[in-house]
C-alpha cells in the first residue's frame, strides 16, 4: 500500500511559509524595510502602486550584497544574521529569521538589484512567483533595491483578503511609521502612486522624530521623558489626555525598536497616566523600552510583534513607574487643565482629538456678531427633540445678576499632582472644592423630558467661560463652549443622518493647496464630504477647489484649517494599522462631526448676554447627554446646598 502521508514539494512550503509572514503588502514593507536597517542604510525609500500589491520597491543605501549573497538571500533559512541558537538572544539587529525574501520570493515577482560598496558593478537577480529566474551585471548606486510586483497574484485565495487600495496603503506607511519612530537618525521617505506620503529627514531625538513624524510639534502636545529603572530604560513620548482614543493604535509599544502589540506594556502605559485619563481610552504616546537582549525573547510570533519578557513584572513597573512620573511633570498639567480631572467630570462631548488646544480650552474672543450667528444657525438646524412647551420659571422674570457681577473670582484649577484623588478645584479665595456632586438628577429629568437647563435660574457669566446658575438646591456651573458644543454636535449628527445638512455656496470658490497625504484622502472621501455639506472639486495635483460649505460653518474662519482637521480625521478611516478599529466606524464620522460642531459654536472668552445665556440653556434640554461618549470634557458640574453649608462650617 502506498503511504498517505507524503514530503510536500519546497515551492508549496514555501507558499505555505509565506502564508505566516506575508499577510498584505505592508507585510512586506516591513519586512524589506528591516533589511535596509539591519544592512546600515541612512536614507531608505519605499515606493507603492496599487496599494503595494502592483509594486513594493524599497531603495536603501545601505551595505549591499555580493552576487554570491544575493543567491543566498532568497533561499529559505538563510540569514547573514545569526549562526547559533545563543545568537538569538543576542540580537542586534531586526531580522534573524532567514525567512523574509524567500516568503516574498514564493508568492510576488521580486527583483533584487545590489551593489557593496566595494563593487565595481552592481548584480540584479528576479524570482518570479518561486521559479529562480537570471541573474545578471548591472550599473546600479551603493546598496540595495528589491521590487516585489503582483503580490499574492499566484494566490487568489488570499488575494480576496486584500482591503481598499487606500486602506493597503495606510497599512504600509503605518508599517514604515512604526520603523521611523524606532530610527530617528534615518532618512525615511514614502510614495504611493508617486505622491509622497512621509519625508522624515534625519532625527537627533526619539522625541524629535516623534513629534514630527506624529504632526505634535508642540511640547504639550507630546511630552518627552526617560528613565531607567532595574536595569529596563524606558524613553517615552506622552500626548496629552485629551488626545486619547478610544483604541490603541495610537498607542506605541517598542521593545528594544521593535514595535510590539503587548497587552501588558499597553496596560502598564494607561495605569502610567492614572486619573487624569478617562477609562476605555488609549493614550496617544510612543513609548520606547529597552531591556538587555538576554531579557527578552523576540522569536515567539513570525512577524516579530510579540516578544516574551523574562521578568516581565519588572518590565511592566519601570514603564508604570516613569510614564506617571513623566505624566506629573507634563506641560497639560502645570497648564492647569481641569478637563480631565475624574472628579469634575460630569458628562462630555465626543473627543475633540486634533482641535488644537488653545481653541478647546480658551478660544478667542469673538465678536457679538459671531456669536449671534451661531447662536442662530444652530438654531435652525432641525432639533433632535420634540417641539415642547416652555418650562415652568422659564418665561417668567428671571433673576439674573448683571453682568461682570460674578467676574471677578477666577475659577481654575491647581496642577493636578499625580494620581490624586480630589479635583483641585478652588473658587474666589483659593478655597479648594474636593467633591462635586454627580449630576444625576439632571440627566433624569431631561431624559423624562421635563426642561432641567431651561429651568435653571441663571446668575450670569464667569469668566466669560462659564454660565453660573442656580437650581433647587444646588449651584450649577455651564461650560458655554462645551455646552454648545454638545449641542451642536448632537443636533449636526441628526441632520447629517436625515441628511438634511445645509450648504452655501461660497462666492468665489476657494482653492485650496493640500499636503500630499490629505489630498490622497480628500479625492477618496470626497462623497463623504459632500454628505457633510463640503463641495470640493479636485483641480489636479494637490489643489482642490471648495465650492460650498456647511452653513453652520459658513462664517467659520478660516474655513481651510476646519477642512484640513476634518480630512485629518477622515484620514484615520484609512485603517492606519488598525487591528482594533474596523476602517470608517462610526467613530471616525463623530470626531469628523465633533470638529464641525466645534468650529460653529462660541467659545470660552465670548460675552454671552442674558437672552444668549438663556437661549443656550434651552437648547440644552432634550439633547440626551448620556446617551453615548460617555468621554471627553465635562459640559457642568453641580454643588448642593449642603456641600456648600458645609464647606461654610454652617452644619
Ligand atoms: P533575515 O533578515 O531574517 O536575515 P531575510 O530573508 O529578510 O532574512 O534576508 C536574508 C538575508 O539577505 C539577510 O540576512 C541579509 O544578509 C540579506 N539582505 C536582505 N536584504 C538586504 C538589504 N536590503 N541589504 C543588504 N543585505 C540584505
Ligand atoms: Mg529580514
Amino acid at each position: 500500500m502506498t503511504p498517505r502521508i507524503h514530503i510536500l514539494p519546497p515551492t508549496l512550503i514555501d507558499q505555505i511559509a509565506a502564508g505566516e509572514v506575508v499577510e498584505r503588502p505592508a507585510s512586506v514593507v516591513k519586512e524589506l524595510v528591516e533589511n535596509a536597517l539591519d544592512a546600515g542604510a541612512g536614507q531608505i525609500q519605499v515606493e507603492v502602486e496599487g496599494g503595494g500589491q502592483r509594486l513594493v520597491r524599497i531603495v536603501d543605501d545601505g551595505g549591499g550584497m555580493s552576487p554570491e549573497e544575493v543567491l543566498l538571500a532568497v533561499q529559505r533559512h538563510a540569514t547573514s544574521k545569526i549562526a547559533t541558537a545563543e545568537d538569538l538572544f543576542r540580537l542586534r539587529t531586526m531580522g534573524f529569521r532567514g525567512e523574509a525574501l524567500a516568503a516574498i520570493a514564493a508568492v510576488s515577482r521580486l527583483a533584487i538589484t545590489s551593489r557593496p560598496a566595494e563593487a565595481l558593478a552592481g548584480y540584479r537577480y528576479t524570482v518570479d512567483l518561486g521559479v529562480p529566474g537570471e541573474g545578471r551585471e548591472v550599473g546600479a548606486p551603493r546598496g540595495t533595491t528589491i521590487e516585489v510586483r503582483d503580490l499574492l497574484t499566484n494566490q487568489p485565495a488570499r488575494l480576496k483578503f486584500l482591503k481598499a487600495e487606500a486602506t493597503e496603503t495606510a497599512h504600509s506607511s503605518e508599517a514604515v511609521l512604526r520603523l521611523a519612530l524606532a530610527y530617528p537618525a534615518v532618512h525615511f521617505r514614502m510614495k504611493s502612486n508617486g505622491r509622497s506620503l512621509l519625508d522624515l529627514p534625519p532625527h537627533a531625538t526619539l522625541l524629535e522624530r516623534a513629534r514630527v513624524a506624529l504632526g505634535r510639534k508642540l511640547p504639550a502636545q507630546l511630552h518627552g521623558a526617560a528613565g531607567e529603572e532595574s536595569g529596563v530604560q524606558v524613553t517615552a513620548c506622552l500626548g496629552a489626555p485629551p488626545e486619547a482614543s478610544t483604541t490603541s493604535r495610537a498607542s506605541y509599544l517598542l521593545v528594544n525598536r521593535r514595535f510590539v502589540r503587548d497587552r501588558g506594556l499597553l496596560h502598564a502605559l494607561v495605569m502610567g497616566y492614572g486619573e487624569i485619563l478617562e477609562r476605555g481610552r488609549y493614550p496617544l504616546a510612543v513609548v520606547h523600552i529597552e531591556v538587555p537582549s538576554t531579557e527578552v525573547d523576540v522569536n515567539v510570533h513570525p512577524q516579530k510583534i510579540e516578544v516574551r519578557f523574562a521578568r516581565p513584572q519588572i518590565v511592566y513597573d519601570a514603564v508604570r513607574h516613569q510614564v506617571s512620573q513623566a505624566c506629573a511633570r507634563a506641560p497639560w498639567l502645570m497648564a492647569g487643565a481641569t478637563s480631565s480631572h475624574k472628579p469634575l467630570r460630569v458628562y462630555s462631548l465626543p473627543p475633540t482629538v486634533g482641535v488644537p488646544a488653545r481653541e478647546r480650552e480658551y478660544g478667542g474672543y469673538a465678536s457679538r456678531e459671531r456669536i449671534d450667528e451661531a447662536l442662530a444657525l444652530f438654531a435652525r438646524l432641525p432639533s433632535p427633540s420634540r417641539d415642547r412647551e416652555p418650562g415652568p420659571g422659564e418665561s417668567a422674570g428671571v433673576t439674573s445678576a448683571a453682568p461682570g457681577s460674578l467676574a471677578a473670582p477666577a475659577i481654575g484649577a491647581a496642577p493636578a499632582s499625580h494620581g490624586g484623588g480630589a479635583a483641585a478645584l478652588s473658587l474666589a479665595q483659593g478655597t479648594p472644592v474636593s467633591s462635586i456632586a454627580p449630576p444625576s438628577r439632571a440627566f433624569a429629568s431631561a431624559a423624562e423630558g421635563e426642561p432641567f437647563f431651561a429651568s435653571l435660574v441663571y446668575l450670569g457669566q464667569l469668566h466669560r467661560t462659564y454660565l453660573v446658575c442656580q437650581a433647587s438646591g444646588e449651584l450649577v456651573l455651564i461650560d458655554q463652549h462645551a455646552a454648545h458644543e454638545r449641542v451642536a454636535f448632537e443636533r449636526l449628527r441628526q441632520a447629517h443622518r436625515s441628511r438634511q445638512l445645509r450648504t452655501q455656496r461660497l462666492l468665489f470658490p476657494c482653492m485650496i493647496e493640500l499636503e500630499s497625504r490629505l489630498a490622497a484622502v480628500a479625492e477618496a472621501e470626497l462623497a463623504t464630504l459632500a454628505g457633510l455639506g463640503f463641495e470640493v472639486e479636485a483641480f489636479g495635483g494637490n489643489s482642490f477647489a471648495l465650492k460650498a460649505v456647511p452653513e453652520t460653518l459658513a462664517e467659520a474662519a478660516p474655513i481651510e484649517e476646519v477642512l484640513v482637521e476634518m480630512l485629518e480625521r477622515l484620514a484615520s478611516r484609512s485603517g492606519l494599522g488598525a487591528e482594533e478599529a474596523a476602517p470608517g466606524g462610526p467613530d471616525v464620522m463623530e470626531h469628523v462631526l465633533a470638529t464641525m460642531a466645534c468650529h460653529s459654536v462660541v467659545r470660552a472668552g465670548d460675552v454671552l448676554d442674558v437672552t444668549r445665556a438663556r437661549a443656550l440653556l434651552e437648547s440644552m434640554d432634550g439633547i440626551d447627554f448620556r446617551a453615548h461618549c460617555p468621554h471627553g470634557r465635562p459640559v457642568l458640574l453641580r454643588m448642593s446646598l449642603g456641600e456648600i453649608e458645609r464647606r461654610f462650617g454652617r452644619t
